[in-house]
């Protein structure tokens, strides 16, 4: 099997269709994140790019009421999905944030400048995003190809398992061994989302 590793994302690789956005506003009006306001804060305060973007622009809800009051129906489908995987969650502790830059037509004010978590959304096929969202089909797509391309990697898998650990592989810098652990490493980032059964 020839699988081109050339490109570190091969295995989620496709251009994004921008276009199947429907406007609703709903994934810039309650937004969560696995860390507690305080925590995003201190990231933020010792460099971690990412929290200092994130608490720059993003406002925080009063209450879970009040975002709940803003978007119901994504609200409660995040806090369904956290408890799912946490059962004994508190759902007062949760912090939900809105974007101030969302205009009334839910335009981006700050389109061009906006910042990269709001580029890569919905980030893959796994993201939570609202009922309605336009881009739905596309989710179930992104999930099918990267099901498929790890499979592959699998079988990929089993054909170098037959070969002596020590082979080296024609066309490549690596030994079957080598070969094995750096496709492991490539599935890697996907067993949070049921990779091993795949
Ligand atoms: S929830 Fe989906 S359709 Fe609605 S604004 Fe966000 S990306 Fe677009
Ligand atoms: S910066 Fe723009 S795209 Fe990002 S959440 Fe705000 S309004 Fe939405």
């Amino acid at each position: 099997m020839d699988i081109d590793f050339s490109n570190e994302h091969h295995i989620y690789n496709q251009e994004f269709p921008q276009h199947l956005c429907n406007m609703c506003g709903k994934c810039c009006k309650a937004i969560t994140t696995p860390y507690t306001h305080e925590q995003l804060i201190e990231l933020a305060k010792e460099g971690q790019e990412e929290a200092k973007v994130f608490t720059d622009i993003f406002k925080r809800y009063k209450s879970v009421a009040d975002a709940k009051k803003a978007v119901p129906d994504h609200v409660e489908n995040i806090l369904k999905q956290l408890k799912k995987n946490n059962p004994k969650l508190d759902e007062s502790t949760v912090t939900f944030y809105y974007c101030p830059y969302l205009t009334k037509e839910n335009l981006c004010s700050i389109h061009s400048t906006r910042p990269d978590c709001c580029r890569r959304a919905p980030r893959n096929g796994w993201s939570l995003f609202p009922p309605g969202c336009g881009f739905k089909g596309w989710q179930f797509q992104q999930k099918e190809r990267v099901k498929a391309t790890v499979r592959k990697l699998k079988e990929y898998i089993i054909e170098l398992e037959l070969l002596n650990p020590d082979t080296k592989l024609p066309g490549r810098d690596k030994t079957a061994k080598e070969m094995i652990e750096f496709i492991n490493e490539k599935i890697k980032p996907w067993e949070k989302y049921g990779a091993s059964m795949w």
